[in-house]
């Protein structure tokens, strides 16, 4: 591994391995959306700085009363509405135009989507939908959106409390996203971390499932348990990294 590095010759090693990759898989978490204004969950003043907030995406809690996690819901949705595809996200999307490039994201934000890459993973699930916890009817969550912002329980006309579907501690992940995500893992000639502190499971053993000829790069502002194992590693704010390219400067 080289060491951690923030300047331009690490920066020029990505673009170089980059360009000579055809099947790249980045790999991201909460970091890549900050700068679009969502917090993370374990940098200073991320959403765990909150002990309020540390059991909201826990589903035996949501099982047992919802309205902890929709008051925090409702003070958080007008973060997630403001917040914007950043550079990082557009640059990745830009690329696909010359190679195959899969997203899988830890995010719930929908973002890449947003941004315009075609093929993303969701490993953890989005906010975009809602399902009945009752009947199973599925909604776009937008709809829900009146009675989120005053911090309520939405609920279906059958009376069921509506879950986004997101996946929550303690829930099996989706299985189309889970299994896509590990083949295109497979095939990769390039797994670039964005923005994750690989810690949370099963999400944080994706990496594992990478050929031994696949490279492996890292992009994040903390360390990471694969930062011994990688060829390179940039300590540094996705968006900068992706912006001093000259990349996703455009409004995509
Ligand atoms: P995490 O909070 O554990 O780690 C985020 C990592 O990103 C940290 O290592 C931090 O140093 C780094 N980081 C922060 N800002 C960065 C930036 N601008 N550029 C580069 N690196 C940056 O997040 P995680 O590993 O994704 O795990 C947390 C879980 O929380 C995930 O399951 C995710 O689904 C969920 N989550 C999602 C969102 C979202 O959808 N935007 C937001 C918060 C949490």
């Amino acid at each position: 591994m080289k060491s951690p590095a923030q300047d331009q010759t690490a920066r020029e090693e990505f673009r170089d391995l980059l360009n000579s990759s055809r099947r790249v898989v980045f790999l991201t978490g909460a970091g890549i959306s900050t700068e679009s204004g969502i917090p993370d969950f374990r940098s200073p003043g991320g959403l765990y700085s909150d002990p309020d907030n540390v059991n909201v995406f826990e589903i035996s809690a949501f099982l047992a009363d919802p309205s902890n996690f929709y008051r925090f819901w409702g003070r958080f949705l007008p973060v997630l509405e403001q917040a914007r595809p950043n550079p990082a996200h557009r640059a990745i999307a830009r690329l696909q135009d010359s190679r195959r490039v899969t997203v899988v994201t830890q995010n719930i934000d929908d973002l890449h989507q947003r941004a315009g890459s075609e093929t993303v993973w969701c490993v953890h699930g989005t906010i975009a939908s809602s399902r009945c916890l009752d009947c199973g009817a599925r909604i776009e969550t937008f709809e829900l959106y009146p009675v989120i912002r005053k911090g309520e329980v939405p609920r279906h006309s059958c009376g069921g409390g509506f879950k986004p579907e997101v996946t929550f501690f303690g829930e099996a992940l989706p299985e189309v996203d889970w299994i896509n995500s590990q083949s295109a893992i497979r095939e990769a000639d390039l797994l670039c971390l964005v923005g994750t502190s690989l810690t949370v499971f099963p999400a944080a053993q994706l990496p594992a499932y990478r050929n031994p000829d696949c490279r492996l790069a890292i992009v994040n502002r903390g360390s990471t348990p694969l930062d011994g194992e990688a060829d390179l590693v940039i300590r540094g704010s996705a968006g900068e990294v992706f912006r001093e390219w000259g990349m996703g400067n455009s409004n995509q």
